[in-house]
């Protein structure tokens, strides 16, 4: 068993922000790459991330806000419950 500390979609929607500015270490950018692998699920909320990344760092610079924050919580929770 080499799945040590498995990352689970929690920890990856948590970790996703900080993956595609790549501030992410290695570590923890290996352990989300092993859940796409093996979660299409996240693979295709990354997907929608990178979009909605790109609309962001069009804007104006600015610390992303709690608010922005909650709202991709919540539409990632409205999606993952939509599909189960
Ligand atoms: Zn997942």
């Amino acid at each position: 068993m080499g799945r040590v500390n498995e990352m689970k979609c929690r920890e990856l929607v948590e970790q996703v922000t900080n993956y595609l500015e790549g501030a992410l270490g290695s570590t923890d950018s290996d352990r989300l790459d092993g859940h796409l692998h093996s979660c299409i699920a996240c693979r295709s909320y990354l997907g929608e991330m990178r979009v909605t990344m790109q609309v962001v760092s069009s804007l104006p610079p600015e610390p992303m806000s709690e608010e922005l924050e909650d709202n991709l919580l919540q539409m990632y929770r409205n999606w993952a419950g939509s599909v189960s």
